[in-house]
């Protein structure tokens, strides 16, 4: 059975700040806040297609600072993903959400018990202070470790999310953000190149020549390496890169966005695989899973070419649950 997320975008309501990066009107692609109604409505319609389908779902309230929000409304909100997880859990398996870190304590956190929360996910976005206070996001590092404690305590899954290339950011910082993820031992993570809107501060430090965002090819690199470094701990990459959207292609000055970002650090990562085994030009036979031909060629073919200009040709074979291996013919 197919699992996904039902996304329920709840932007900037509540929210009393303003990070540098933000502008969640243009993120969401909404911006008007949803009602119990609507959410009724929303969940009713989507439980026919689901079970049309096949598929099972959790209900994922994302886009700004959920626990933060008006506490009556976010109940309201609660109360009515509840009814569903309760009357249907063949459909909805459960509810998520993402916070701020600084928006976690015990009463929040027995709330959301109540209601039947599963999953929690923090936007940390560095674990470095000075990265975080250069980009006005009111809250620590510290805090980050703090919420994540008490979340991992209450037993939910623990969700962190983290972002590159912010204002003051090092590819070094990037790497150190991921060592803390890991030591919090969380479930999942997701990683967002920061991507430069209109209307946000880093937008003025850039046309201020104060500030650029890391480029195309060092953030594939770090995305590459920081993707290897979770999933050699276990720990699933669940987002790779903003969700394909025109309010995003369209508002965006700079910074590192594809709409198929995920897929071009899935090829980068299979490149460095293949010249892990091999060194030497030539004539190759290259073994792989079908589902990973895609990634060996690379996108638009770039790896084919990266190792023709290396002086490696090479035939695919496909075989079963093999990641890749090479085999020389001459
Ligand atoms: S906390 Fe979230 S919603 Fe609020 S300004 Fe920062 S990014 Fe935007």
């Amino acid at each position: 059975m197919k699992q996904t997320n039902i996304s329920v975008f709840i932007p900037h309501r509540g929210c009393p700040n303003m990070c540098s990066f933000c502008n969640q009107r243009t993120i969401s692609g909404h911006s008007t806040a949803i009602t119990p109604k609507e959410l009724d409505s929303l969940l009713s319609a989507q439980w026919e297609h689901l079970k049309s389908i096949d598929t099972i779902a959790q209900i994922a309230f994302f886009g700004g600072s959920f626990t933060a929000i008006e506490r009556d409304y976010m109940c309201s909100l609660l109360e009515v993903a509840n009814k569903y997880i309760t009357d249907y859990p063949e459909v909805f398996s459960g509810i998520r959400c993402s916070t701020r870190p600084d928006a976690i304590d015990r009463e929040v956190l027995d709330i959301l018990r109540h209601y039947g929360m599963s999953a929690i996910e923090l936007g940390a976005q560095s674990m470095n202070d000075t990265v975080l206070a250069a980009n006005k996001r009111g809250h620590t590092a510290r805090d980050v470790v703090n919420a994540s404690l008490l979340i991992k305590e209450y037993g939910f899954e623990l969700g962190l999310q983290m972002m590159t290339g912010l204002y003051m950011d090092k590819p070094e910082y990037c790497i150190a953000t991921a060592e803390k993820f890991i030591e919090l031992s969380c479930d999942t993570v997701r990683i967002y190149p920061t991507v430069i809107l209109k209307d946000t501060e880093l937008d003025l430090l850039r046309q201020q020549d104060i500030y650029e965002s890391f480029d195309f090819d060092t953030t594939v690199t770090l995305c590459a390496r920081l993707t290897d470094m979770f999933e050699n701990a276990g720990i699933r990459v669940i987002r790779l890169g903003l969700h394909a959207s025109e309010d995003v292609e369209k508002n965006m000055t700079g910074g590192v966005y594809h709409p198929a970002f995920c897929e071009i650090v899935g090829s980068r990562r299979m490149l460095e695989l293949i010249l892990s085994q091999v060194k030497e030009k030539g004539k190759y036979e290259f073994y792989t899973d079908k589902r990973n031909i895609s990634k060996l060629i690379g996108q638009k073919g770039c790896n084919r070419e990266f190792l023709l200009k290396m002086g490696v040709t090479f035939k695919i074979k496909e075989e079963k649950g093999t990641l890749f291996r090479a085999k020389r013919l001459n």
